[in-house]
């Protein structure tokens, strides 16, 4: 895009490829936008709350996945429109910063963009909604944090973490087994966190899937699990006091680059090239076992020669180890990667406790545990399930607990779910709206109906009436000065989410709102788009 001047010297503006580009300017682009980002957003509407629809996505080339967590559907669905990608993005910021509250991040930029959408057809200018939505969301942070409380993470057993998990896991698939999975989330996180800095490095706790069994045969390993076996069947099946050697590099003699070609004019000569490449192998053991080390682990692979000479040479060793797996086994044992056997030397290997196969359930694959590493501890989650569709969705939901649980131990102020916090924070925004003066307190006043719109999309999604059930706990809310009182979507009797134990992290709900305003201000300041024609 250029400026140029015509003759009178007016200036005007030269696109590119003009005549191939559409243009929408103004209102016109305000309203095309605000309605690509909805369509988004009202997709996933219906998966919010414990009572949320799952969707089934299926990928170009057929892969199947049912899911109920934000951020992957929505990147499932393979956006094109420009703006509905900013939803996109907003998700997986969600979901990078905080781990869960996906879903309920895109349902409330959806329900403010809606507002927004009513306000521009009264006229009012962008903005000033923009500005109005910036005013109301410092207060509803301000009342949020206000109304938040305290856990205590040691009392009766960490059983408010548990809790926390529980709320994560209550809307998922793996839902039925909610508390088991909560626990052992818990377990996992408070194993590797470091609680006087109130720091936990997830890369600690790996979660490792493997068909087969059902949800209830999750467990939690103490020590590194790695879905591999020994390269040989007869090798030891347990090293103690294990001296690893990490190695990044393949367990062959060099071969000849394409290039290069080997005349073999005699079996003198071939006879010779055996020697060699016998020799060749000889040395890399001999490398190895020099070093003090009493096993082999090989991101690379091994063909059978060299596998038989490891096992006469009685190293035990494991091949085709996976390059996330080498990494964490490096931070953990303390072992460093080797790229060349040369460079191999007694300091560089890493220490453990044991490392041994194991079997697990009945099926006779073998995994191999690396326990007491000497550096950092690490756990694993075996999460076993009957489809490759239900580990990946267990998979990601114990990472939704996981996150709250450490976003807890980092922060340990909790408010209450069942959109209750949403509820009490609009109350608190409409009174602050009549304090505004100018144009934007009906911005100010249409965020608080936005708010309203999580309880209100709880209710709906759990088969309440809307109105009615939203109206009830307002009026209660007000009536008893209680910000707790939510929406009763297991019917259990009680509108009080602190009697449900339905808790929500304090860091997630104010990143929700915040992020969700910051993304409905930015699609609000685009007032042009220019586009191929195609788009
Ligand atoms: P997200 O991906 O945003 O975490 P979820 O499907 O997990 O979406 O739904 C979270 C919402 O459901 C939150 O507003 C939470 O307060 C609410 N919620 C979770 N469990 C319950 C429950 N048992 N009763 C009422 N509301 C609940
Ligand atoms: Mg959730």
């Amino acid at each position: 895009m250029s400026l140029a001047f015509d003759d009178y010297g007016r200036p005007y503006i030269i696109l590119r490829d003009q005549g191939q580009k559409k243009r929408m300017k103004g209102l016109e682009a305000y309203k095309s936008n605000i309605l690509a980002a909805k369509a988004v957003a009202n997709t996933l509407q219906s998966s919010l709350g414990p009572k949320g629809m799952d969707k089934m996505l299926v990928s170009p080339d057929g892969d199947v996945a049912v899911t109920n967590d934000g951020a992957t559907i929505v990147e499932k669905m393979e956006i094109q429109h420009p703006t509905a990608k900013l939803l996109v993005e907003l998700s997986q910021s969600q979901d990078a910063e905080i781990g869960d509250g996906t879903t309920g991040v895109v349902v409330l930029a959806g329900k403010l963009l809606e507002q927004a959408l009513t306000l521009l057809d009264k006229g009012i200018h962008p903005l000033k909604i923009s500005d109005g939505f910036d005013r109301a969301c410092d207060v509803a942070i301000k009342h949020l944090e206000s109304i938040a409380e305290e856990i205590d993470i040691q009392a009766n057993d960490h059983e408010a973490l548990i809790q926390a998990a529980c709320t994560a896991l209550g809307s998922k698939v793996v839902s039925k087994r909610k508390r088991e999975l909560g626990k052992i989330a818990v377990t996992a996180v408070l194993d590797v966190a470091d609680l006087k800095r109130k720091d936990v490095n997830l890369d600690l706790i790996k979660i490792q899937t493997k068909t087969g069994g059902s949800v209830e045969d999750t467990r939690l390993i103490s020590g590194i699990l790695i879905d591999k076996d020994m390269s040989h069947p007869q090798m030891q099946k347990e090293v103690t006091d294990a001296k690893i050697c990490l190695l990044t590099c393949p367990f062959e003699p060099p071969k000849p680059k394409t290039k290069h070609n080997i005349n073999i004019s005699n079996a003198e000569d071939y006879k010779k090239l055996y020697q060699q490449e016998q020799q060749y192998f000889i040395d890399m053991v001999k490398l190895v076992k020099d070093s003090g080390a009493n096993i082999a682990l090989c991101q690379w692979g091994f063909d059978d020669e060299a596998n038989h000479l490891l096992l006469q040479n009685d190293l035990p060793a494991v091949r085709w180890v996976s390059g996330t797996d080498v990494e964490l086994i490096a931070m953990a044992t303390g072992a460093r990667i080797i790229p060349r056997f040369q460079e191999i030397t007694p300091e560089k290997l890493g220490k453990a406790g044991s490392i041994k196969e194991v079997q697990f359930g009945t099926s006779n694959e073998r995994m191999l545990v690396i326990e007491n590493c000497q550096c950092t501890k690490a756990v694993t989650i075996l999460i076993r399930g009957g489809s490759q569709m239900i580990v990946d969705e267990a998979k990601r939901s114990i990472h939704d607990a996981i996150c709250v649980i450490r976003n807890l131990i980092k922060d340990n102020r909790i408010v209450y779910g069942g959109g209750s916090a949403e509820l009490a924070c609009a109350l608190q925004v409409l009174q602050y709206a009549d304090e505004v003066s100018s144009v934007e307190q009906y911005a100010v006043r249409s965020f608080a109906d936005a708010l309203e719109g999580i309880p209100n999309c709880l209710a709906d999604n759990c088969g309440l009436n809307p109105i009615t059930s939203v109206a009830q706990a307002k009026s209660r809310q007000l009536t008893e000065k209680n910000p707790r009182i939510g929406i009763d979507c297991m019917e259990l009797g009680t509108s009080d989410m602190k009697e449900q134990k339905i808790y929500e992290t304090l860091s997630s709900k104010k990143q929700q709102i915040q992020l969700a305003t910051q993304v409905v201000k930015m699609i609000l300041k685009i007032d042009d788009v220019i586009a191929p024609d195609d788009y």
